[in-house]
């Protein structure tokens, strides 16, 4: 689902696949970024999507789905239901 061994994306700092998958959950990188405290919105986590920047190899080995990813979005979606 979320190869990390793709490539981040220039200026944006997440592989294709996790902007795909953020994306068809309904939030754009910015989002992304902001809701994770950059208020810019630039992306300063690491770029499988999750906030941690040494998420890659640490939490997970470079070649496995990305598991932060999947749970705070799975997080974000709930509190978005939330307030709708
Ligand atoms: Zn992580
Ligand atoms: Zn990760």
């Amino acid at each position: 689902m979320i190869t990390l061994i793709s490539i981040p994306r220039p200026g944006v700092g997440l592989t294709d696949d996790a902007v795909a998958y953020l994306e068809g959950a309904g939030f754009t990188p910015e989002e992304w970024a902001k809701r994770h405290d950059d208020a810019d919105g630039m992306w300063r986590g690491d770029y499988c999507g999750c906030p941690d920047d040494r998420c890659v190899g640490n939490h997970h080995a470079v070649d496995a789905d990305c598991y932060c990813l999947i749970s705070l979005v799975e997080e974000a979606m709930q509190e978005r239901r939330a307030e709708s």
